[in-house]
């Protein structure tokens, strides 16, 4: 056994940050005694840019960790030039880290459907262990190609990933909460007011969802 603490980190747009990405990254670090970072992307290779503008998001974000100790926020990905590749953030940690501490990478069955596609997608195991959240209206296992790519490194226990540094696979049941970004931007581009469904200080601060106000009009 590692008598090292894991390190996982959860990336995405946070466009803005919700509480099913919370809640998912809450339940992992609890079920898998491990550091959480939230990482959010600069220029995300594989999909729209954001609504919300990286200064926007990480405000967001800050007023949704603020009093807790267990999650916490890294910056890497905005303060590097280019696209947010996930392989180059995990190369980044994994020299701040050292080779022996477990590093996870955090993705909901969404975003690891679409794995194969990512920039050197094969080599992030040689970096970190994968860890599949589950997410309502995305179906497990895993498709085609990346089946067989993660048959042979899974794990059906949490304490496996503490045994290695990095390669093997694990499937996290976390609560089913079917809330999505583009759901909340919907809300608010229509006036409503996403109550519940984000955490209440980016509620209580008006000027921190302003960017998805009225976004059927000007933006
Ligand atoms: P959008 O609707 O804009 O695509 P999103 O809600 O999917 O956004 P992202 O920032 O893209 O949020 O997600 C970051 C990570 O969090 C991804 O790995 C995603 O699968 C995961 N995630 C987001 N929402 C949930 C949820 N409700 N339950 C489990 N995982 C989630």
């Amino acid at each position: 056994m590692n008598a090292m603490r894991s390190l996982a980190i959860l990336g995405g747009t946070f466009d803005p940050v919700h509480i099913g990405h919370l809640r998912a990254a809450w339940e992992a670090s609890e079920a898998l005694d491990a550091e959480v970072r939230l990482v959010p992307a600069g220029v995300p290779p594989h999909r729209p840019q954001p609504v919300a503008k990286a200064a926007e998001r990480v405000a967001m974000l800050r007023a949704a960790l603020a009093g807790q100790a267990c999650l916490s926020l890294d910056l890497r990905e905005l303060e590097r030039a280019g696209p947010s590749y996930t392989f180059d953030t995990l190369a980044s940690l994994r020299a701040q880290i050292g080779a022996q501490r477990p590093l996870i990478l955090l993705a909901g069955a969404d975003a690891c459907a679409g794995l194969p596609t990512w920039h050197r997608w094969r080599e992030l195991f040689d970096l970190a262990h994968l860890c599949v959240l589950t997410r309502p209206g995305h179906a497990l296992p895993l498709p085609g190609e990346l089946a067989a790519e993660t048959a042979p490194r899974r794990v059906t226990a949490a304490a496996a990933l503490r045994e290695s540094p990095a390669g093997r696979v694990y499937e996290l049941a976390v609560t089913p909460l079917e809330i999505s970004a583009t759901g909340i931007r919907a809300i608010l581009a229509e006036g409503g007011e996403p109550r519940w469904l984000v955490p209440d200080a980016l509620l209580s601060d008006p000027a921190l969802l302003k960017p998805y106000r009225h976004l059927a009009g000007d933006r």
